[in-house]
Protein backbone atom coordinates (compact mmCIF):
# COMPACT_ATOMS: atom_id res chain seq x y z
CA UNK A 1 0.00 0.00 0.00
CA UNK A 2 1.24 3.40 -0.56
CA UNK A 3 1.63 5.33 2.03
CA UNK A 4 3.80 8.12 2.51
CA UNK A 5 6.40 8.62 5.09
CA UNK A 6 4.30 11.85 6.38
CA UNK A 7 2.14 9.60 8.65
CA UNK A 8 1.62 10.51 12.13
CA UNK A 9 0.53 8.46 14.56
CA UNK A 10 -3.17 8.91 14.12
CA UNK A 11 -3.57 10.13 10.12
CA UNK A 12 -2.88 7.86 7.35
CA UNK A 13 -1.72 9.27 4.13
CA UNK A 14 -2.36 7.26 0.76
CA UNK A 15 -1.57 8.46 -2.99
CA UNK A 16 -4.22 6.87 -5.34
CA UNK A 17 -5.13 7.86 -8.57
CA UNK A 18 -6.59 11.56 -8.94
CA UNK A 19 -9.92 11.10 -10.71
CA UNK A 20 -11.99 14.22 -10.18
CA UNK A 21 -10.66 17.42 -8.61
CA UNK A 22 -11.54 19.13 -5.48
CA UNK A 23 -11.09 18.52 -1.55
CA UNK A 24 -13.31 17.26 0.39
CA UNK A 25 -13.55 16.47 4.06
CA UNK A 26 -16.06 14.36 6.25
CA UNK A 27 -17.02 10.52 7.86
CA UNK A 28 -16.38 7.71 5.93
CA UNK A 29 -19.31 5.87 4.61
CA UNK A 30 -18.26 2.38 3.82
CA UNK A 31 -20.01 0.56 0.95
CA UNK A 32 -18.50 -2.93 0.62
CA UNK A 33 -20.69 -5.48 -1.24
CA UNK A 34 -20.59 -9.16 -0.28
CA UNK A 35 -20.61 -11.66 -2.39
CA UNK A 36 -23.44 -14.35 -1.72
CA UNK A 37 -22.55 -17.87 -0.23
CA UNK A 38 -25.03 -19.94 0.43
CA UNK A 39 -24.51 -22.43 3.01
CA UNK A 40 -25.61 -26.18 2.79
CA UNK A 41 -26.85 -27.55 6.01
CA UNK A 42 -28.86 -31.09 6.72
CA UNK A 43 -32.62 -30.17 8.12
CA UNK A 44 -33.57 -33.02 10.13
CA UNK A 45 -37.24 -34.28 9.05
CA UNK A 46 -39.15 -32.65 12.09
CA UNK A 47 -37.85 -29.01 11.13
CA UNK A 48 -38.66 -29.08 7.82
CA UNK A 49 -41.91 -27.97 7.82
CA UNK A 50 -40.33 -24.95 9.73
CA UNK A 51 -37.98 -24.60 6.43
CA UNK A 52 -41.03 -24.37 4.47
CA UNK A 53 -42.23 -21.35 6.53
CA UNK A 54 -39.16 -19.62 6.14
CA UNK A 55 -39.72 -20.09 2.56
CA UNK A 56 -42.88 -18.54 2.80
CA UNK A 57 -42.09 -15.45 4.88
CA UNK A 58 -39.10 -14.59 2.52
CA UNK A 59 -41.81 -14.79 -0.15
CA UNK A 60 -43.46 -12.24 1.23
CA UNK A 61 -40.96 -10.26 2.26
CA UNK A 62 -39.78 -10.42 -1.07
CA UNK A 63 -42.99 -9.18 -3.21
CA UNK A 64 -43.00 -6.67 -0.44
CA UNK A 65 -39.83 -5.11 -1.26
CA UNK A 66 -40.31 -5.34 -5.14
CA UNK A 67 -43.87 -3.47 -4.78
CA UNK A 68 -41.76 -0.93 -3.05
CA UNK A 69 -39.66 -0.62 -5.47
CA UNK A 70 -42.37 -0.49 -8.53
CA UNK A 71 -44.34 2.03 -6.16
CA UNK A 72 -41.16 4.44 -6.79
CA UNK A 73 -40.02 3.77 -9.74
CA UNK A 74 -43.88 4.32 -11.20
CA UNK A 75 -44.00 7.65 -9.29
CA UNK A 76 -40.44 8.67 -11.03
CA UNK A 77 -40.54 7.54 -14.34
CA UNK A 78 -44.31 6.34 -15.19
CA UNK A 79 -45.79 3.24 -15.51
CA UNK A 80 -43.94 1.56 -18.69
CA UNK A 81 -40.90 1.19 -16.93
CA UNK A 82 -42.37 0.54 -13.21
CA UNK A 83 -44.06 -2.65 -15.29
CA UNK A 84 -40.91 -4.37 -15.62
CA UNK A 85 -40.94 -5.04 -12.14
CA UNK A 86 -44.02 -6.99 -12.69
CA UNK A 87 -42.17 -9.76 -14.40
CA UNK A 88 -40.67 -9.64 -10.80
CA UNK A 89 -43.63 -10.27 -9.25
CA UNK A 90 -44.71 -12.74 -11.82
CA UNK A 91 -41.42 -15.08 -10.71
CA UNK A 92 -42.40 -14.78 -7.00
CA UNK A 93 -45.84 -16.29 -7.91
CA UNK A 94 -44.39 -19.35 -10.09
CA UNK A 95 -46.04 -22.12 -8.72
CA UNK A 96 -43.45 -24.77 -10.71
CA UNK A 97 -40.89 -22.81 -8.52
CA UNK A 98 -41.82 -22.91 -5.58
CA UNK A 99 -43.30 -26.54 -5.66
CA UNK A 100 -39.96 -27.67 -7.24
CA UNK A 101 -37.79 -26.26 -4.05
CA UNK A 102 -40.13 -27.39 -1.39
CA UNK A 103 -40.24 -30.61 -2.88
CA UNK A 104 -36.03 -30.43 -3.39
CA UNK A 105 -36.10 -29.81 0.49
CA UNK A 106 -38.59 -33.08 1.22
CA UNK A 107 -36.06 -35.18 -0.75
CA UNK A 108 -32.92 -33.74 -0.56
CA UNK A 109 -33.12 -33.05 3.18
CA UNK A 110 -31.14 -29.91 2.84
CA UNK A 111 -31.87 -26.10 4.25
CA UNK A 112 -34.51 -23.98 1.98
CA UNK A 113 -31.38 -21.74 0.83
CA UNK A 114 -29.50 -24.54 -0.85
CA UNK A 115 -32.83 -25.93 -2.25
CA UNK A 116 -33.81 -22.69 -4.16
CA UNK A 117 -30.60 -21.81 -5.19
CA UNK A 118 -30.41 -24.92 -6.88
CA UNK A 119 -33.73 -25.32 -8.53
CA UNK A 120 -33.32 -21.84 -9.80
CA UNK A 121 -29.99 -22.61 -11.22
CA UNK A 122 -31.88 -25.63 -13.17
CA UNK A 123 -34.23 -23.52 -14.43
CA UNK A 124 -31.78 -20.63 -15.93
CA UNK A 125 -29.55 -23.26 -17.27
CA UNK A 126 -32.47 -24.77 -19.19
CA UNK A 127 -33.51 -21.06 -20.35
CA UNK A 128 -30.38 -19.81 -21.29
CA UNK A 129 -29.94 -22.81 -24.23
CA UNK A 130 -32.98 -21.73 -26.01
CA UNK A 131 -32.53 -18.49 -28.22
CA UNK A 132 -35.48 -16.45 -27.84
CA UNK A 133 -35.61 -12.67 -26.36
CA UNK A 134 -38.68 -13.06 -24.23
CA UNK A 135 -36.95 -16.14 -22.32
CA UNK A 136 -33.54 -14.42 -22.15
CA UNK A 137 -35.42 -11.35 -20.34
CA UNK A 138 -36.86 -14.05 -17.66
CA UNK A 139 -33.86 -15.97 -17.14
CA UNK A 140 -32.27 -11.91 -15.92
CA UNK A 141 -35.87 -11.87 -13.91
CA UNK A 142 -35.43 -14.90 -12.49
CA UNK A 143 -31.51 -14.31 -11.44
CA UNK A 144 -32.60 -10.99 -9.93
CA UNK A 145 -35.50 -12.39 -7.88
CA UNK A 146 -33.79 -15.65 -6.54
CA UNK A 147 -31.00 -13.41 -5.31
CA UNK A 148 -33.17 -10.90 -3.70
CA UNK A 149 -35.05 -13.80 -1.98
CA UNK A 150 -31.62 -15.67 -1.14
CA UNK A 151 -30.61 -11.98 0.61
CA UNK A 152 -33.78 -11.92 2.93
CA UNK A 153 -33.92 -15.54 3.41
CA UNK A 154 -30.23 -15.06 4.69
CA UNK A 155 -31.04 -12.16 6.21
CA UNK A 156 -28.34 -10.34 4.15
CA UNK A 157 -28.32 -6.77 2.97
CA UNK A 158 -25.88 -4.68 0.72
CA UNK A 159 -25.27 -1.47 2.25
CA UNK A 160 -27.87 0.77 1.06
CA UNK A 161 -26.52 4.15 -1.04
CA UNK A 162 -29.64 6.11 -0.39
CA UNK A 163 -29.48 5.46 3.09
CA UNK A 164 -26.53 7.56 3.67
CA UNK A 165 -27.98 9.87 6.33
CA UNK A 166 -25.18 12.43 6.20
CA UNK A 167 -23.13 14.15 4.05
CA UNK A 168 -19.99 11.25 3.65
CA UNK A 169 -17.13 10.26 2.06
CA UNK A 170 -18.30 7.08 -0.01
CA UNK A 171 -15.46 4.31 0.18
CA UNK A 172 -15.85 1.41 -2.00
CA UNK A 173 -13.91 -1.35 -3.70
CA UNK A 174 -15.37 -0.45 -6.41
CA UNK A 175 -18.31 1.69 -7.27
CA UNK A 176 -19.85 0.10 -10.54
CA UNK A 177 -22.17 2.86 -13.02
CA UNK A 178 -25.31 1.84 -11.56
CA UNK A 179 -24.29 2.99 -8.25
CA UNK A 180 -22.77 6.03 -9.65
CA UNK A 181 -26.19 6.26 -11.50
CA UNK A 182 -27.75 7.35 -8.24
CA UNK A 183 -25.73 9.33 -6.99
CA UNK A 184 -27.02 12.41 -7.78
CA UNK A 185 -29.56 12.26 -4.93
CA UNK A 186 -27.34 11.13 -2.34
CA UNK A 187 -25.11 12.84 0.30
CA UNK A 188 -21.54 12.11 -1.38
CA UNK A 189 -19.14 14.30 -0.66
CA UNK A 190 -16.28 12.39 -2.30
CA UNK A 191 -15.64 9.18 -3.59
CA UNK A 192 -12.51 6.70 -2.65
CA UNK A 193 -12.23 3.43 -4.35
CA UNK A 194 -10.05 0.61 -4.38
CA UNK A 195 -10.02 -0.28 -7.95
CA UNK A 196 -10.58 2.03 -11.11
CA UNK A 197 -8.90 4.38 -13.44
CA UNK A 198 -9.65 8.01 -14.88
CA UNK A 199 -11.92 7.14 -17.26
CA UNK A 200 -13.73 4.39 -15.55
CA UNK A 201 -17.64 5.38 -16.47
CA UNK A 202 -17.98 5.98 -12.78
CA UNK A 203 -15.34 8.30 -12.34
CA UNK A 204 -16.16 10.44 -15.66
CA UNK A 205 -20.12 10.70 -13.88
CA UNK A 206 -18.37 11.51 -10.71
CA UNK A 207 -16.58 14.44 -12.07
CA UNK A 208 -19.35 15.28 -13.76
CA UNK A 209 -21.17 15.64 -10.49
CA UNK A 210 -18.14 17.54 -8.96
CA UNK A 211 -17.77 15.19 -6.72
CA UNK A 212 -14.06 14.96 -5.22
CA UNK A 213 -12.83 11.23 -6.06
CA UNK A 214 -9.35 9.74 -5.50
CA UNK A 215 -9.25 5.79 -6.85
CA UNK A 216 -6.53 2.87 -7.38
CA UNK A 217 -6.26 2.74 -3.72
CA UNK A 218 -6.00 -0.78 -3.55
CA UNK A 219 -6.96 -2.03 0.21
CA UNK A 220 -7.72 0.81 1.40
CA UNK A 221 -11.72 0.54 1.67
CA UNK A 222 -10.58 -2.66 4.30
CA UNK A 223 -8.71 -0.84 6.44
CA UNK A 224 -11.27 2.22 7.11
CA UNK A 225 -13.82 1.70 10.30
CA UNK A 226 -17.03 3.09 10.42
CA UNK A 227 -16.14 6.98 12.43
CA UNK A 228 -12.98 7.29 10.66
CA UNK A 229 -12.87 10.60 9.01
CA UNK A 230 -11.47 11.11 5.63
CA UNK A 231 -9.61 14.36 3.81
CA UNK A 232 -9.98 13.41 -0.09
CA UNK A 233 -7.67 15.40 -2.54
CA UNK A 234 -9.01 14.92 -5.84
CA UNK A 235 -6.22 17.30 -7.30
CA UNK A 236 -3.48 14.97 -6.55
CA UNK A 237 -5.01 12.41 -5.65
CA UNK A 238 -4.01 11.95 -1.65
CA UNK A 239 -6.47 9.98 0.41
CA UNK A 240 -6.17 11.28 4.66
CA UNK A 241 -7.38 9.22 6.77
CA UNK A 242 -8.23 11.12 10.41
CA UNK A 243 -6.35 13.90 9.02
CA UNK A 244 -4.47 15.34 11.41
CA UNK A 245 -4.63 19.17 12.80
CA UNK A 246 -1.75 20.77 10.53
CA UNK A 247 -2.95 18.96 7.70
CA UNK A 248 -6.68 20.24 7.91
CA UNK A 249 -5.17 23.44 8.00
CA UNK A 250 -2.67 23.12 5.15
CA UNK A 251 -5.74 21.74 3.48
CA UNK A 252 -7.43 24.73 4.28
CA UNK A 253 -4.68 26.81 2.45
CA UNK A 254 -4.68 24.70 -0.66
CA UNK A 255 -8.37 25.02 -0.71
CA UNK A 256 -8.38 29.16 -0.95
CA UNK A 257 -5.40 29.06 -3.08
CA UNK A 258 -7.56 26.96 -5.47
CA UNK A 259 -10.68 29.40 -4.90
CA UNK A 260 -8.74 32.14 -6.07
CA UNK A 261 -6.98 30.32 -9.14
CA UNK A 262 -11.17 29.24 -9.85
CA UNK A 263 -12.20 32.97 -9.62
CA UNK A 264 -9.75 33.82 -12.84
CA UNK A 265 -10.98 30.61 -14.44
CA UNK A 266 -14.85 31.22 -13.90
CA UNK A 267 -14.40 35.01 -15.47
CA UNK A 268 -13.73 33.38 -18.74
CA UNK A 269 -16.36 30.77 -18.71
CA UNK A 270 -19.20 33.09 -20.20
CA UNK A 271 -16.25 35.21 -22.65
CA UNK A 272 -15.63 33.52 -26.19
CA UNK A 273 -13.67 31.03 -27.31
CA UNK A 274 -11.33 32.99 -29.26
CA UNK A 275 -7.46 32.49 -29.19
CA UNK A 276 -4.83 35.14 -29.09
CA UNK A 277 -4.29 35.21 -32.72
CA UNK A 278 -8.35 35.61 -32.92
CA UNK A 279 -9.20 32.50 -33.72
CA UNK A 280 -12.67 31.42 -32.70
CA UNK A 281 -12.85 27.59 -31.58
CA UNK A 282 -15.59 25.82 -29.98
CA UNK A 283 -16.21 24.23 -26.80
CA UNK A 284 -19.04 22.15 -25.76
CA UNK A 285 -20.43 19.69 -22.82
CA UNK A 286 -20.40 16.42 -22.36
CA UNK A 287 -23.13 15.65 -20.35
CA UNK A 288 -24.67 12.32 -18.70
CA UNK A 289 -28.45 13.79 -18.29
CA UNK A 290 -28.35 13.51 -14.68
CA UNK A 291 -26.30 16.49 -14.10
CA UNK A 292 -28.58 19.18 -11.64
CA UNK A 293 -30.70 21.59 -14.55
CA UNK A 294 -28.27 25.06 -12.66
CA UNK A 295 -25.23 23.60 -14.63
CA UNK A 296 -26.52 23.99 -17.93
CA UNK A 297 -27.66 27.63 -17.34
CA UNK A 298 -24.57 29.87 -18.21
CA UNK A 299 -22.53 26.81 -18.94
CA UNK A 300 -20.45 28.85 -21.06
CA UNK A 301 -20.70 25.95 -23.45
CA UNK A 302 -21.42 26.31 -27.47
CA UNK A 303 -23.50 22.99 -27.10
CA UNK A 304 -23.55 19.77 -26.29
CA UNK A 305 -20.43 17.50 -27.98
CA UNK A 306 -21.48 14.17 -26.53
CA UNK A 307 -24.90 13.40 -24.60
CA UNK A 308 -23.98 9.82 -23.05
CA UNK A 309 -27.42 8.37 -23.25
CA UNK A 310 -26.87 5.17 -20.77
CA UNK A 311 -27.44 6.52 -17.51
CA UNK A 312 -31.24 6.93 -18.91
CA UNK A 313 -30.77 2.84 -19.63
CA UNK A 314 -28.80 2.36 -15.99
CA UNK A 315 -31.21 4.01 -13.50
CA UNK A 316 -33.83 1.19 -14.01
CA UNK A 317 -34.14 -2.49 -14.79
CA UNK A 318 -35.00 -2.95 -18.41
CA UNK A 319 -35.32 -0.47 -21.25
CA UNK A 320 -37.01 2.83 -21.34
CA UNK A 321 -39.74 3.83 -23.70
CA UNK A 322 -39.52 5.71 -26.83
CA UNK A 323 -41.48 8.21 -24.48
CA UNK A 324 -39.16 8.29 -21.69
CA UNK A 325 -36.17 8.74 -23.95
CA UNK A 326 -37.78 11.63 -26.33
CA UNK A 327 -38.91 13.56 -23.29
CA UNK A 328 -35.06 13.82 -21.93
CA UNK A 329 -33.57 14.50 -25.14
CA UNK A 330 -36.02 17.23 -26.20
CA UNK A 331 -35.68 18.99 -22.54
CA UNK A 332 -31.95 18.93 -23.34
CA UNK A 333 -32.10 20.67 -26.72
CA UNK A 334 -34.87 22.53 -26.44
CA UNK A 335 -32.29 24.19 -23.13
CA UNK A 336 -29.80 24.66 -25.71
CA UNK A 337 -31.45 25.58 -29.17
CA UNK A 338 -29.71 27.34 -31.19
CA UNK A 339 -26.23 25.59 -29.86
CA UNK A 340 -25.94 22.05 -31.64
CA UNK A 341 -26.52 18.79 -29.34
CA UNK A 342 -24.72 15.50 -30.16
CA UNK A 343 -26.90 12.36 -28.94
CA UNK A 344 -25.05 9.29 -28.83
CA UNK A 345 -26.49 6.52 -29.11
CA UNK A 346 -26.69 3.90 -26.65
CA UNK A 347 -22.97 2.40 -25.43
CA UNK A 348 -23.97 -0.33 -23.06
CA UNK A 349 -21.77 -3.18 -21.93
CA UNK A 350 -17.65 -2.66 -20.86
CA UNK A 351 -17.93 -1.08 -17.74
CA UNK A 352 -21.42 -0.09 -17.92
CA UNK A 353 -23.88 -3.21 -17.18
CA UNK A 354 -27.37 -2.51 -16.00
CA UNK A 355 -28.76 -4.68 -13.45
CA UNK A 356 -31.28 -5.66 -15.70
CA UNK A 357 -31.47 -5.47 -19.21
CA UNK A 358 -28.38 -6.47 -20.23
CA UNK A 359 -27.09 -8.77 -17.01
CA UNK A 360 -27.44 -12.09 -18.86
CA UNK A 361 -24.65 -11.26 -21.38
CA UNK A 362 -21.57 -11.88 -19.01
CA UNK A 363 -18.55 -11.77 -20.59
CA UNK A 364 -14.80 -12.37 -19.54
CA UNK A 365 -13.43 -9.52 -22.15
CA UNK A 366 -16.99 -7.18 -21.81
CA UNK A 367 -14.83 -4.25 -23.52
CA UNK A 368 -14.09 -6.25 -26.17
CA UNK A 369 -17.59 -7.95 -26.21
CA UNK A 370 -21.33 -7.49 -26.85
CA UNK A 371 -21.04 -3.54 -26.05
CA UNK A 372 -22.60 -0.45 -27.64
CA UNK A 373 -23.62 -0.61 -31.86
CA UNK A 374 -23.18 -4.41 -31.36
CA UNK A 375 -25.82 -5.09 -29.04
CA UNK A 376 -27.92 -1.89 -30.66
CA UNK A 377 -27.81 -3.80 -34.20
CA UNK A 378 -28.29 -7.44 -33.15
CA UNK A 379 -31.54 -5.40 -31.27
CA UNK A 380 -32.78 -3.24 -33.56
CA UNK A 381 -36.15 -3.29 -31.28
CA UNK A 382 -34.49 -1.22 -28.77
CA UNK A 383 -31.91 0.65 -31.23
CA UNK A 384 -34.85 1.90 -33.32
CA UNK A 385 -36.53 3.51 -29.80
CA UNK A 386 -34.03 5.25 -29.50
CA UNK A 387 -33.15 6.76 -33.16
CA UNK A 388 -36.72 7.23 -33.15
CA UNK A 389 -36.57 9.35 -30.04
CA UNK A 390 -33.67 10.84 -31.51
CA UNK A 391 -35.16 11.79 -34.65
CA UNK A 392 -38.59 13.16 -32.93
CA UNK A 393 -36.42 15.88 -30.39
CA UNK A 394 -34.27 17.00 -33.34
CA UNK A 395 -37.78 18.91 -34.37
CA UNK A 396 -37.17 21.08 -31.24
CA UNK A 397 -33.58 22.32 -32.37
CA UNK A 398 -30.05 21.41 -33.62
CA UNK A 399 -29.21 17.99 -33.01
CA UNK A 400 -26.72 15.12 -33.95
CA UNK A 401 -26.62 11.70 -33.85
CA UNK A 402 -23.28 10.09 -32.97
CA UNK A 403 -22.71 5.75 -33.24
CA UNK A 404 -20.36 4.82 -30.66
CA UNK A 405 -17.64 1.88 -30.85
CA UNK A 406 -17.77 1.98 -34.78
CA UNK A 407 -15.35 -0.97 -35.92
CA UNK A 408 -16.43 -1.22 -39.57
CA UNK A 409 -18.54 0.41 -42.68
CA UNK A 410 -20.80 -1.96 -42.10
CA UNK A 411 -21.85 -1.03 -38.74
CA UNK A 412 -22.22 2.81 -40.12
CA UNK A 413 -24.15 1.91 -43.02
CA UNK A 414 -26.19 -0.70 -40.93
CA UNK A 415 -27.29 2.20 -38.14
CA UNK A 416 -27.75 4.69 -40.81
CA UNK A 417 -30.14 2.35 -42.72
CA UNK A 418 -31.93 1.94 -39.31
CA UNK A 419 -31.64 5.76 -39.15
CA UNK A 420 -33.74 5.82 -42.83
CA UNK A 421 -36.53 3.36 -42.09
CA UNK A 422 -37.45 5.17 -38.57
CA UNK A 423 -37.10 8.77 -40.70
CA UNK A 424 -39.69 6.67 -42.84
CA UNK A 425 -42.11 5.60 -39.99
CA UNK A 426 -42.48 8.73 -38.11
CA UNK A 427 -42.96 10.40 -41.35
CA UNK A 428 -45.91 8.14 -41.82
CA UNK A 429 -46.67 8.99 -38.57
CA UNK A 430 -46.87 12.42 -39.46
CA UNK A 431 -44.06 13.01 -36.92
CA UNK A 432 -41.69 16.21 -37.16
CA UNK A 433 -38.24 15.64 -36.96
CA UNK A 434 -34.94 16.84 -39.10
CA UNK A 435 -34.64 14.88 -42.43
CA UNK A 436 -31.02 16.29 -42.81
CA UNK A 437 -30.03 15.09 -39.19
CA UNK A 438 -25.92 14.86 -39.23
CA UNK A 439 -24.63 11.47 -38.73
CA UNK A 440 -21.45 10.92 -37.11
CA UNK A 441 -18.93 7.61 -35.73
CA UNK A 442 -16.94 7.53 -32.91
CA UNK A 443 -13.46 7.15 -33.56
CA UNK A 444 -12.29 5.04 -30.28
CA UNK A 445 -11.12 1.67 -31.79
CA UNK A 446 -7.84 1.69 -33.90
CA UNK A 447 -9.60 0.02 -36.87
CA UNK A 448 -11.96 2.88 -37.36
CA UNK A 449 -8.60 5.22 -36.88
CA UNK A 450 -7.35 3.58 -39.93
CA UNK A 451 -10.58 3.55 -42.18
CA UNK A 452 -11.47 7.32 -41.38
CA UNK A 453 -10.93 7.33 -45.23
CA UNK A 454 -13.68 5.11 -46.37
CA UNK A 455 -16.05 5.68 -43.11
CA UNK A 456 -16.01 9.43 -44.15
CA UNK A 457 -18.35 8.71 -47.14
CA UNK A 458 -21.06 7.36 -44.83
CA UNK A 459 -20.74 9.87 -41.96
CA UNK A 460 -21.27 13.19 -41.46
CA UNK A 461 -18.69 14.04 -38.65
CA UNK A 462 -16.12 12.07 -36.81
CA UNK A 463 -15.52 12.28 -32.86
CA UNK A 464 -12.45 10.72 -31.22
CA UNK A 465 -13.08 9.00 -27.65
CA UNK A 466 -9.75 9.39 -26.49
CA UNK A 467 -10.78 7.23 -23.57
CA UNK A 468 -11.31 3.77 -25.31
CA UNK A 469 -9.10 4.67 -28.61
CA UNK A 470 -5.93 4.60 -25.66
CA UNK A 471 -7.13 1.36 -24.51
CA UNK A 472 -7.25 -0.15 -27.25
CA UNK A 473 -4.68 1.18 -29.33
CA UNK A 474 -2.22 0.03 -26.44
CA UNK A 475 -4.16 -2.81 -24.78
CA UNK A 476 -4.50 -2.03 -21.67
CA UNK A 477 -8.07 -2.09 -19.80
CA UNK A 478 -9.05 1.00 -18.77
CA UNK A 479 -10.44 0.43 -15.34
CA UNK A 480 -7.51 -2.10 -14.34
CA UNK A 481 -5.54 -0.02 -11.69
CA UNK A 482 -3.04 -2.71 -11.62
CA UNK A 483 -1.91 -1.21 -15.46
CA UNK A 484 -3.14 2.03 -14.62
CA UNK A 485 0.16 3.81 -14.99
CA UNK A 486 0.53 1.38 -18.62
CA UNK A 487 -2.10 4.13 -19.69
CA UNK A 488 -0.27 6.52 -21.17
CA UNK A 489 -1.67 9.53 -23.13
CA UNK A 490 1.24 10.56 -24.19
CA UNK A 491 2.94 7.48 -25.88
CA UNK A 492 3.54 8.07 -29.58
CA UNK A 493 1.29 5.73 -31.12
CA UNK A 494 -1.65 7.78 -29.57
CA UNK A 495 -0.14 11.24 -30.63
CA UNK A 496 0.70 9.70 -34.76
CA UNK A 497 -3.19 7.77 -34.48
CA UNK A 498 -4.78 11.37 -33.37
CA UNK A 499 -2.42 12.92 -36.20
CA UNK A 500 -3.46 10.62 -38.59
CA UNK A 501 -6.91 10.65 -38.21
CA UNK A 502 -6.92 14.56 -37.88
CA UNK A 503 -5.41 14.68 -41.26
CA UNK A 504 -7.73 12.40 -42.78
CA UNK A 505 -10.64 14.54 -41.41
CA UNK A 506 -9.00 17.24 -43.24
CA UNK A 507 -8.86 15.66 -46.62
CA UNK A 508 -12.30 14.47 -46.48
CA UNK A 509 -13.10 18.02 -45.40
CA UNK A 510 -14.73 15.85 -42.66
CA UNK A 511 -14.90 18.05 -39.14
CA UNK A 512 -13.28 16.23 -36.53
CA UNK A 513 -14.27 16.92 -32.83
CA UNK A 514 -12.61 14.95 -29.11
CA UNK A 515 -14.97 14.18 -26.66
CA UNK A 516 -12.67 11.61 -24.66
CA UNK A 517 -11.21 13.15 -21.28
CA UNK A 518 -7.85 14.27 -23.05
CA UNK A 519 -10.37 17.30 -24.40
CA UNK A 520 -11.01 18.62 -20.73
CA UNK A 521 -7.52 18.31 -19.75
CA UNK A 522 -5.70 21.17 -19.80
CA UNK A 523 -2.23 19.50 -20.62
CA UNK A 524 -4.20 18.54 -23.93
CA UNK A 525 -6.56 21.01 -24.79
CA UNK A 526 -4.51 23.28 -26.63
CA UNK A 527 -2.31 20.30 -28.65
CA UNK A 528 -6.33 19.11 -29.76
CA UNK A 529 -6.50 21.91 -31.57
CA UNK A 530 -3.41 22.49 -32.63
CA UNK A 531 -3.54 18.79 -34.22
CA UNK A 532 -6.78 20.43 -35.88
CA UNK A 533 -10.20 19.66 -33.93
CA UNK A 534 -13.00 21.20 -34.89
CA UNK A 535 -14.49 21.07 -31.43
CA UNK A 536 -13.51 19.82 -27.98
CA UNK A 537 -16.05 18.41 -25.48
CA UNK A 538 -15.71 18.09 -22.14
CA UNK A 539 -17.32 17.96 -18.81
CA UNK A 540 -18.92 21.35 -17.61
CA UNK A 541 -16.68 22.17 -14.89
CA UNK A 542 -13.61 22.00 -16.54
CA UNK A 543 -14.87 24.19 -18.94
CA UNK A 544 -13.90 27.13 -16.91
CA UNK A 545 -9.99 26.55 -17.13
CA UNK A 546 -10.27 25.18 -21.05
CA UNK A 547 -12.02 28.22 -21.60
CA UNK A 548 -9.45 29.88 -19.86
CA UNK A 549 -6.16 28.59 -21.36
CA UNK A 550 -7.48 29.05 -25.04
CA UNK A 551 -8.36 32.71 -24.73
CA UNK A 552 -4.65 32.99 -23.19
CA UNK A 553 -2.60 30.72 -26.32
CA UNK A 554 -2.11 31.18 -29.90
CA UNK A 555 -3.66 28.88 -32.43
CA UNK A 556 -0.60 28.99 -34.28
CA UNK A 557 1.82 28.30 -31.11
CA UNK A 558 -0.82 25.40 -30.84
CA UNK A 559 0.22 24.16 -34.16
CA UNK A 560 3.69 24.41 -33.92
CA UNK A 561 3.22 22.75 -30.79
CA UNK A 562 1.33 19.57 -32.41
CA UNK A 563 4.07 19.35 -34.98
CA UNK A 564 6.93 19.03 -32.25
CA UNK A 565 4.75 16.17 -30.64
CA UNK A 566 3.86 14.58 -33.35
CA UNK A 567 7.90 14.01 -34.55
CA UNK A 568 8.93 13.61 -30.70
CA UNK A 569 9.55 9.59 -29.89
CA UNK A 570 9.18 9.12 -26.43
CA UNK A 571 6.44 9.80 -23.83
CA UNK A 572 8.90 11.80 -21.48
CA UNK A 573 9.67 14.35 -24.50
CA UNK A 574 5.92 14.60 -25.27
CA UNK A 575 5.04 15.14 -21.56
CA UNK A 576 7.24 17.58 -21.11
CA UNK A 577 6.46 19.93 -24.48
CA UNK A 578 3.06 19.62 -23.21
CA UNK A 579 3.65 20.91 -19.55
CA UNK A 580 5.86 23.87 -20.92
CA UNK A 581 2.78 24.54 -23.49
CA UNK A 582 1.11 24.82 -20.57
CA UNK A 583 2.87 26.50 -17.91
CA UNK A 584 3.78 28.89 -20.39
CA UNK A 585 0.07 29.61 -21.65
CA UNK A 586 -1.64 29.30 -18.20
CA UNK A 587 1.33 31.36 -16.12
CA UNK A 588 -0.45 29.83 -12.64
CA UNK A 589 0.88 28.01 -9.86
CA UNK A 590 -1.24 25.36 -8.08
CA UNK A 591 -0.88 24.56 -4.77
CA UNK A 592 0.29 20.82 -3.53
CA UNK A 593 -0.38 19.07 -0.27
CA UNK A 594 3.55 17.96 -0.70
CA UNK A 595 5.02 19.47 -3.85
CA UNK A 596 4.94 16.69 -6.12
C1 LIG B 1 -14.31 7.74 -25.17
O1 LIG B 1 -14.16 6.51 -25.28
O2 LIG B 1 -13.36 8.55 -25.18
C2 LIG B 1 -15.66 8.30 -25.00
C3 LIG B 1 -15.88 9.59 -25.03
O3 LIG B 1 -16.66 7.42 -24.74
P1 LIG B 1 -16.89 6.72 -23.32
O4 LIG B 1 -15.93 7.32 -22.34
O5 LIG B 1 -18.31 6.96 -22.96
O6 LIG B 1 -16.58 5.30 -23.64
MG1 LIG C 1 -15.88 5.28 -25.63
Amino acid sequence: MPETPTSSAREKVFKGIAASPGVAHGPVFIHLKQDLEVPRREVPPEEREDEIARFEQGLMETRRQIGVIRAEIEEKLGEDEASIFDAHLLVLEDRALIEDTVREVAESGYNIEYCLQRVAERYIEAFSHIDDAYIKERVSDIRDVTQRLLKNLLGRKDPDLSKMSQESILAARDITPSDAANLGSNRVRGIITDLGSRTSHTVIMARSLNVPCVVGLHDLSSELRPGDKVLVDGFDGIVIVNPSESSLFRYGEIKSARQAIEKRFKAAKNLPAVTRDERSLSILLNIEGNEPASVFEKSGADGVGLFRTEWLFLRVAGYPSEEVQFEAYKSVVERFNPRPVTIRTLDLGGDKNPHGSMADYREANPFMGFRAIRFCLEHPEVFKKQLRAILRASAFGKVKVLYPMISSCEEVVAANELLEECKEELKREGHAYDKGIRRGAMIEIPSAAVITDLLAEHSDFFSIGTNDLIQYLLAVDRVNDRIAHLYEPNHPAVMRALNFIFEAGRARKIPVSVCGEMAGDPLYAGLLFGLGASELSLTWNVLPEIKYLVRRMKLADAEDLAQKVVAAREPKVIERLLREFQEEVMGLDFPHFQQP
